[in-house]
């Protein structure tokens, strides 16, 4: 067809060219690094995406490209792009295979492939476990215990505090007596006893062989800081290229700049108003730093000021709310596009009302043509949705939601993996810990014999074929151990081995959990993901790094061909657009959220959050404000409804660029109530229980 044979470039604007181009063709002479700055919606990730392609149209190797996302998600569907692009530009047929991008990834991810790669040269071994947020926070925990620290009367930080604590100095590259004063003054008074307990932290993961996220970039900058190591991995990739990269720390950065320090092959793009994750230590120092770090001499910088995702009365209305920014590059974005309808203020009452009404907007959009799957609904918090998730529930109207609750964290998938793990690396305790009192008639004190025994062999795993549980629990440790010599087979049959631990775990999910039926749908979800992996080593890895978060009955697998609507935290909905967005709690309280206003740091990533969602949307934007909502307190303190206030980033000046409706109208004399809208829908939503 004609428009398979017109050449992709051409949709590009003369600054998107620019960037695409740079360094390739007539420009091949210039090869410094290159920075695209630029705001939301400017086509910042589109412009990558076509200068991966046109690199690859120059002859550049695919596999010699590094692509440095914000998610797995991002980093498919980024390669998906590249694809589409190569296929229009090089006239292939649909079905011509396209060159896959083999590591394009997060920071976590890549560095995780990297360090099993080199890990016999770095001191470690291959098969190390990563353990998420939750593990880490676990061992944290029983450290904390080991060495005394937990029972102090004077109340020593909680394990999740500390891990916090430990996770700021790595990813900061500040000293602990900086963080400690910039970040927790009141925990201060503990610093030579929290560096005692970080030490033994460390110990103790390096006795079991397990990485926690921030040993991924900290062992990979650690082997970039060896000459030749950073040479040879550098030579690998003759490109590396970065997306959001506002949201990157100074590990990251360092590790960046160790891999290429004359800048040659750097591509990175940005947008500091969207800068949204600094309490993990991300710094939009980096983008500011980026052009005066490398040696070859300045970088390109190349700025994108035309908006091709959403109607001027949108960008109106966002443009407002981050010109009120205390400091940012000044851009104003325009764009060609209609007008299009104002973005909508809707005063409700409260939160039930702000769901019924967001319910209505939703089918009422898809009566108008939108499908489910153009729309979103964003909050600042995964807890905000729930009135709404019920609301959804009742109508049958489809979701899936993004951000909250995660699949990984439900007891019976922990406890599958657990066994994955456990024979993957007979050295971690967590998950040893946890499979051994899976065995019936095994407790924690058996269970502690059989770790203790298996730290001190050489050869770990055969102490669980000779292990003497208590007479009441032979049987069944046999049927253990006999899958454990299986799943330890060197060369074992992947997925089928999955299947092999999800039966043997199965008689003790029924003898467990009333609802085992429905946590069986669970791991058989489990077991279909895990055939798309090429190695339990590989499941293991991606699972651990980016979870499948959507809670909905789905657990994480898109549902192909039907329609449904995105819920999400604005932090998971970085990148993405779609035709209508609705806002949850625009007030304060929630939008600046309450416990973000102590600094005015603080106070101006929480504005750029809210940009962050407006922008989002391409169509329709309405942002809600319930008059009355609910807030879970922390600590004691009970739940409570609290009278809320408009949020303070959108003041009466502003409020003029949006329309403001009052929801419910008042209600004419004599007229009843509003019939909710039938069902549509088939029910999908499934009982949240399985999920606690
Ligand atoms: P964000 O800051 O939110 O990540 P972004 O700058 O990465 O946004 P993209 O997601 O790349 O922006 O692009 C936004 C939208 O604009 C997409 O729908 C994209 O297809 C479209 N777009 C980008 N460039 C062009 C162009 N030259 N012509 C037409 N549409 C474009
Ligand atoms: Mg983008």
């Amino acid at each position: 067809s004609p428009a398979a044979t017109i050449d992709p470039l051409a949709e590009l604007n003369p600054q998107q060219l620019e960037a695409v181009r740079h360094g390739t063709g007539d420009d091949a002479h210039d090869q410094r690094a290159l920075l695209v700055i630029a705001g939301a919606g400017s086509g910042k990730t589109s412009t990558l995406a076509h200068r991966v392609a046109n690199l690859v149209r120059h002859g550049a190797d695919p596999q010699r490209m590094m692509l440095l996302t914000f998610s797995r998600r991002a980093a498919q569907e980024m390669e998906r792009r590249v694809g589409s692009v190569l296929q229009r530009s090089l006239r292939l047929a649909p079905s011509a295979a396209l060159p896959a991008l083999p590591w394009s990834g997060t920071f976590h991810g890549i560095g995780a492939r990297l360090l099993r790669e080199y890990a016999l040269r770095i001191g470690l071994q291959e098969n190390f476990t990563i353990h998420d947020r939750g593990d880490a926070e676990d061992l944290m925990g029983l450290v904390r215990h080991d060495i005394g620290l937990a029972e102090t009367k004077n109340r020593f930080p909680l394990k999740g505090t500390c891990l916090s604590i430990y996770s700021r100095v790595l990813n900061t590259c500040e000293p602990l007596d900086r963080v400690l004063q910039d970040m927790y003054p009141w925990c201060s008074q503990w610093e030579s006893e929290l560096k005692r307990l970080f030490g033994a932290y460390v110990e103790a993961k390096q006795q079991q062989n397990v990485l926690d996220y921030d040993d991924l970039l900290l062992f990979w900058d650690e082997m970039m800081a060896e000459p030749a190591l950073a040479a040879e991995v550098g030579a690998r990739f003759d490109h590396v290229l970065v997306d959001e990269y506002q949201d990157t720390n100074r590990l990251q950065s360092r590790i960046l700049l160790a891999m290429k320090p004359t800048g040659q092959g750097v591509t990175v793009v940005g947008d500091d108003a969207q800068s949204i994750y600094s309490f993990r230590g991300a710094t939009v120092r980096n983008i500011l730093d980026f052009p005066r770090q490398f040696a070859a001499g300045e970088a390109r910088v190349v700025t994108l000021q035309r908006n091709y995702r959403s109607t001027q009365a949108i960008l109106d209305a966002s443009n407002a709310v981050i010109a009120a920014a205390r400091e940012r590059h000044a851009k104003q974005l325009w764009t060609d596009k209609a007008a299009g309808p104002r973005a909508q203020l809707l005063l409700v009452p409260d939160e039930a009302s702000q769901a019924r009404w967001v319910a209505d907007q939703v089918l009422r959009q898809r009566e108008a043509g939108c499908r489910l799957k153009s729309q979103a609904v964003l909050f600042r918090t995964s807890s905000h949705s729930a009135a709404l998730e019920l609301e959804l529930a009742r109508r049958n109207i489809p979701f899936v939601k993004f951000g909250g609750l995660k699949f990984l964290e439900a007891a019976h998938v922990k406890d599958l993996l657990a066994v994955l793990r456990f024979a993957q690396n007979p050295r971690g305790r967590l998950a040893g810990f946890r499979v051994a009192q899976l065995v019936p008639g095994i407790g924690q004190a058996t269970a502690t014999r059989l770790l203790d025994a298996m730290a001190e062999a050489a050869e770990p795993a055969d102490v669980v074929q000779r292990f003497e549980p208590p007479p009441a629990a032979r049987e069944a440790w046999q049927d253990f151990a006999a899958l454990y010599a299986r799943l330890r087979r060197p060369a074992s049959d992947w997925p089928m081995e999955l299947e092999l631990a999800r039966d043997w775990y199965l008689p003790h999910l029924e003898r467990v959990h009333d609802d085992a039926h429905v946590r069986k749908l669970d791991l058989d979800q489990l077991v279909r993901l895990g055939a798309g992996y090429a190695s339990r080593e590989r499941f293991l890895t991606e699972l651990t790094l980016d979870p499948p978060q959507a809670t909905s009955d789905e657990a994480g697998v898109p549902l192909l061909d039907e329609d449904y609507l995105i819920l999400s935290t604005i932090h998971s909905a970085k990148g993405q657009e779609w035709r209508c967005v609705h806002v949850l709690n625009v007030v304060d309280g929630c939008i600046p959220s309450d416990m973000a206003t102590g600094t005015t740091e603080a106070l101006e990533e929480e504005r750029r959050l809210l940009y962050v969602a407006m922008t989002r949307a391409r169509e329709h934007l309405h942002l809600v404000v319930p008059h009355r909502f609910y807030v879970t307190q922390q600590a004691g303190g009970g739940d409570r409804h609290v009278y809320a206030a408009r949020s303070r980033f959108i003041t009466d000046a502003m409020a003029q660029r949006f329309d403001q409706v009052t929801w419910p109208p008042a209600q004419p004399q004599g007229a009843g109530a509003a019939e909710p809208a039938a069902p549509v829908l088939q029910v999908r939503a499934r009982s949240r229980a399985a999920w606690r």
